[in-house]
């Protein structure tokens, strides 16, 4: 427990080694085996410049740039790496947003605003777009349409059909997320520019190394700006830009697009608040250090670190594909290796693999779509890669040892009768009640089991009783 408020101020040194003691039970966030959360290129050095960075700039506000020119500078040189390496032009403008949500709200946002006189305005999207798409939906208020895909890919036709005369925004993913594919771009930017609709294309999570990943060859479709229908297009730089937590960056094909995602007031007491963001303070800290990131590694560096994702993934799913009892699930084509089961229980294996240090990220049957495992492949994984055939083997073969968990006989339940009670006895139940989240098959069964809303009810349940304050 930590008393963040003491009676006395408490010495440095004592405070960062409490810091340390409890990141100690953190999953490990470098050294190529946690395959989620964390985007590590594994390079000296770069951690503590990317710190240093942080530092000097950290109380620095992003509120106003005419206060602040360090910021704007900063910000206009992301934007313009960013546009550079996504076939932006002459025209192009960003802004730089806290992550891939906020970037994708802001761009929804955008849409709808230009179209004050559409009352009802709807978002199209394929269903293996992000989350974060529904959660812009539901915060800005705008119908959600979402499209079943081809395969794993958004199909263009069934796209162009949905779209609506109140859409205002369709969009798509380079890569998704869940599987790392690409969805067919220029065939989807032609319908929407054909409907005269906005078209943005979530690069978040690889947007910063598909280019890197076409130049060495593979066999990727258009997908940035250069593309004409794209409008706008995000990309994360916490992720494949490896740079610290809380940097994305949003670009317009020009500044009308752009001028609806503003918010602009006067009307009160105080300063005239102009944000292009969600948020008005923010720190000047995680933009310095992704400016520090991107400088430090440079174009030849990225390229450099998409050839060891590339190795790395291959080297990965070979060892998928060699292993009796799983199977690729999707074509590991970009820094995603995902696999479904060919007889062994996914969750228990899940926890094999957790047990063998490596740390993975289930993902539930949805739809047509089994239950699966997710590996986010970055640069760190090259060099530990070549030892995860013979741990998926064992970690396979003690999951058939072991068999599917055996599901605790739950009452029928609904979303509704999610009660507090009840998660804290079903959280006991499963032995959750001591904070040791590392023998999740059996919750993530029942999760798995569970229809989506009444999966949502009963994780934020669960969160909802982490999520307390410490004891006064
Ligand atoms: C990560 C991700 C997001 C959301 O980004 P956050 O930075 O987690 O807010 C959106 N889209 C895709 C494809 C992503 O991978």
């Amino acid at each position: 427990m930590i008393d963040a408020l003491p009676e006395k101020g408490v010495p440095a040194e004592q405070v960062l080694a409490e810091l340390r003691e409890l990141r100690g039970s953190d999953l490990p966030t470098h050294g190529g085996r946690l395959f989620a959360y964390v985007y590590d290129p594994a390079l000296d050095g770069l951690d503590e410049l990317a710190r240093a960075a942080h530092a000097i700039s950290s109380h620095v506000n992003g509120l106003d740039p005419t206060a602040f020119p360090s910021l704007l500078a900063m910000e206009n040189a992301l934007v313009g790496a960013a546009a550079r390496l996504l076939g932006g032009s002459d025209g192009t403008v960003g802004s730089v947003t806290s992550g891939g949500t906020e970037s994708l709200i802001l761009a929804v946002k955008a849409a709808r605003d230009a179209h004050p006189e559409i009352s009802s305005p709807r978002l199209v999207i394929p269903s293996t777009a992000h989350a974060a798409f529904a959660k812009a939906a539901h915060y800005l208020r705008v119908e959600l349409d979402v499209v079943p895909t081809k395969g794993l890919k958004a199909d263009p036709q069934a796209m162009g059909a949905a779209v609506r005369p109140e859409t205002v925004l369709v969009a798509a993913s380079a890569p998704s997320y869940a599987h790392g594919v690409v969805d067919p771009i220029p065939e989807i930017a032609a319908l929407a520019a054909e409907r005269g609709v906005r078209f943005h294309v979530d690069a978040c999570f690889g947007g910063w190394i598909l280019p890197y990943l076409r130049r060495l060859g593979a066999d990727l479709p258009d997908f940035d700006l250069s593309v004409p229908g794209v409008t706008s297009i995000s990309v994360d730089l916490h992720k494949y830009a490896y740079a610290p937590k809380g940097v994305s960056v949003l670009l317009h094909r020009d500044e009308a697009l752009r001028r609806p995602q503003y918010f602009a007031y006067a009307d009160w007491p105080g300063y005239t608040m102009i944000n292009p963001i969600i948020s008005s303070t923010r720190s000047g800290g995680p933009i310095a250090a992704a400016v520090a990131t991107l400088r430090s590694i440079g174009d030849a560096g990225y390229r450099d670190l998409a050839v060891s994702v590339q190795e790395a993934v291959s080297i990965l799913a070979a060892a998928v594909t060699e292993t009796d009892g799983v199977r690729l699930y999707a074509p590991a084509e970009t820094s995603v290796v995902c696999l479904a089961s060919d007889g062994v229980d996914l969750f228990v294996l899940a926890d094999e693999l957790a047990a063998r240090g490596w740390h993975t990220q289930p993902q539930m049957a949805y739809g047509d779509f089994p239950p699966t495992i997710h590996l986010t492949v970055t640069a760190s994984v090259r060099a530990t890669a070549p030892s995860f055939a013979a741990d998926l083997k064992s970690a396979v073969s003690s999951a058939r040892a072991r068999g599917p968990v055996e599901i605790p006989q739950l009452p029928p339940l609904t979303p509704e009768m999610i009660t507090p009670e009840l998660i804290a006895s079903l959280a006991e139940g499963l032995g959750l009640g001591g904070g040791d989240f590392s023998q999740m098959a059996a919750v993530n069964s029942i999760l798995n089991a569970a229809p989506p809303a009444l999966r949502e009810a009963l994780l934020t349940g669960f969160l909802s009783l982490l999520q307390r304050p410490t004891a006064l």
